[in-house]
């Protein structure tokens, strides 16, 4: 086997060999050199000098494997380099070598063997590329990548995962597995509907969604999403199209934060900001209501100081005129002249104004009683019949003042345990109103037993009362059809049903203007707790 002529000896080649030495010699990039078949240097260019740092002087005739480091001397990879490149005729590969200095550098290197016209092999061309910048620029892009990666991987507060065109899942990290509960492998190759509720996929969200992406980019909400075990969560979204160099998008990534807990708090900061508005709402118009109520009790107030001014003032003038009229007949002496006649309508008209008085004063003081809780009954056996004789018998002069007739038709004893000043105090109220509104027609008295209780009821042919007035004439102060005709305080009815209600008793009315009205009054025999 011939060696290769060393490419220094000048004059022993053609012109075409100078040209080809010149143009190698002159390569600064590339290191070229040829070796014989057992791996001795021949030749050495500039290139080869300026990566490797040897000159040629220093390195024909040196064996290439002092360009490899320890490890690969000791796999004999030098030796295996030049046996594949003679098996298949070219060898190339990439890897550490060392220059001159020591230091290494990355290289790519390509292998020829050579062979003369005759086909017998003469040696080896090697060319050497120096990679070390593109080798450090590819393992910090790798290194780059890797902690993308892992970081990508690990963040365990985000769902981050990648989806194909179609919006199937291509890669799922630690956060996604956190908050949905997929395992990587459960999840890959599905497609991302599978997070959406039924009504959402129902509505065509998913489509909807990447569809947006693809067109502007991006896709952000927050909507209800579904975990593994069917539990909801409020997640926020933000979906990118990733596109490569040319601007093709290629996929999606999808970054998913649960914030249902945000979600809940502002949910609750809501409610209550609004059940506080609604309360406020409320609390205003009950001060509204109470505020009206306030100035009603207070007009009302104002009223009934004038109609009880007026009320009292009424039988207080006969009274100083009997008084009056009885001081000057004793100034004057003439007590003696006054007849008997005269004397008893003098003493009557005194009592009854005295009277009138002490029923407006007590009916005062009973409501004050009322208003106090102070309102007690003493029970005692009574007889219903009885008492209503006993009434009539004592108001005859009332009732023929009235005009009214009045008929008192009892079919039966009732007798049973009632306060029974009290029940008097009822039944004289219902008695003298009759009366008084009873248009001077007959008054009818009914009294009853059913079952275990007393029923009395007072029917006139009188006024009669309107619808509107009916529902307030039990309350204080009230009078219905604007009675300034006929004097009261209004205070009677308000006082009969206090007392009907003590006896755990009720009170009703029916009545029509112009017909007149029934006023019947129910009370248990027995009082409640004493059967
Ligand atoms: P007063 O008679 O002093 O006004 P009451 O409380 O006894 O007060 O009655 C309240 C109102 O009910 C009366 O002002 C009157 O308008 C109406 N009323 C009561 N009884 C009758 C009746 N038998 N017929 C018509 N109106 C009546």
């Amino acid at each position: 086997m011939a060696d290769i002529p060393p490419t220094t000896s000048s004059g022993t080649h053609d012109v075409n060999d100078v040209k080809f030495k010149l143009l190698v010699d002159s390569v600064k990039d590339y290191a070229i050199f040829f070796m014989n078949s057992n791996g001795i240097i021949q030749s050495w260019n500039t290139g080869a000098e300026r990566i490797q740092g040897y000159k040629s002087s220093e390195i024909i005739g040196k064996h290439f494997s002092q360009f490899y480091t320890a490890p690969d001397l000791e796999k004999k990879h030098p030796e295996y380099e030049l046996k594949t490149a003679l098996e298949f005729g070219r060898y190339e590969e990439e890897g550490w070598r060392i220059r001159k200095d020591g230091t290494t550098f990355w290289a790519n290197t390509v292998l020829n063997p050579l062979f003369d016209l005759n086909g017998h092999h003469l040696g080896f061309s090697k060319v050497t590329r120096d990679l070390t910048e593109r080798k450090k620029t590819e393992e910090r892009l790798r290194e780059s990548e890797r902690r993308a990666r892992l970081m990508f991987e690990g963040v365990k507060d985000y769902a981050m995962i990648m989806l194909d065109i179609n919006g199937c899942v291509t890669s799922w990290n630690e956060g996604a597995r956190r908050i949905k509960g997929y395992e990587a492998s459960e999840i890959i190759g599905k497609y991302y509907s599978i997070f959406f509720t039924e009504q959402d996929i129902q509505m065509g969200k998913c489509e909807y969604e990447l569809k947006e992406a693809m067109e502007t980019g991006r896709y952000e909400e927050e909507s209800w999403l579904l975990r593994k075990d069917g539990t909801r969560f409020w997640a926020s979204v933000l979906i990118t199209a990733i596109r490569e160099k040319h601007g093709k998008i290629v996929g999606f990534s999808k970054v998913t934060r649960d914030i249902t807990d945000r979600k809940r708090a502002e949910d609750l900061l809501k409610m209550s900001y609004t059940n506080l508005e609604k309360r406020v709402e409320e609390r205003t118009l009950a001060l509204r209501k109470a505020n009206e109520q306030l100035r009603i009790a207070v007009q009302t107030r104002d009223e009934f100081l004038s109609i009880a001014s007026h009320e009292l003032r009424t039988p207080m003038t006969p009274l100083k005129l009997q008084i009056q009229s009885l001081i000057s007949h004793i100034h004057k002496k003439t007590l003696g002249g006054l007849t008997e006649d005269r004397l008893k309508r003098m003493a009557d008209t005194t009592e009854r104004s005295l009277t009138r008085l002490t029923s407006l004063v007590d009916n005062l003081l009973d409501v004050s009683r009322i208003n106090s809780g102070k309102l007690t009954l003493n029970y005692e056996d009574c007889s219903l019949n009885e008492l209503l004789n006993e009434i009539l018998e004592r108001f005859k002069s009332e009732i023929s003042i009235s005009g009214s007739s009045v008929q008192f038709l009892e079919t039966q004893r009732v007798i049973g345990v009632f306060d029974q000043l009290r029940i008097d105090q009822v039944l004289v109220n219902l008695l003298t109103n009759s009366l008084k509104y009873g248009n001077k027609k007959p008054v009818e008295i009914t009294l009853t037993q059913q079952e275990n209780f007393a029923v009395i009821s007072f029917k006139d042919k009188g006024k009669g009362i309107d619808a509107e007035s009916l529902p307030l004439i039990f309350e204080k102060f009230e009078r219905a059809n604007a009675q300034a005709d006929i004097s009261g305080l209004g205070l009677g009815l308000y006082i009969t049903r206090q007392i009907i209600d003590a006896h755990h008793g009720t009170i009703t009315v029916s009545s029509d203007v112009g017909v007149g009205s029934v006023f019947t009054v129910k009370l248990p025999l027995v009082p409640k707790g004493q059967a």
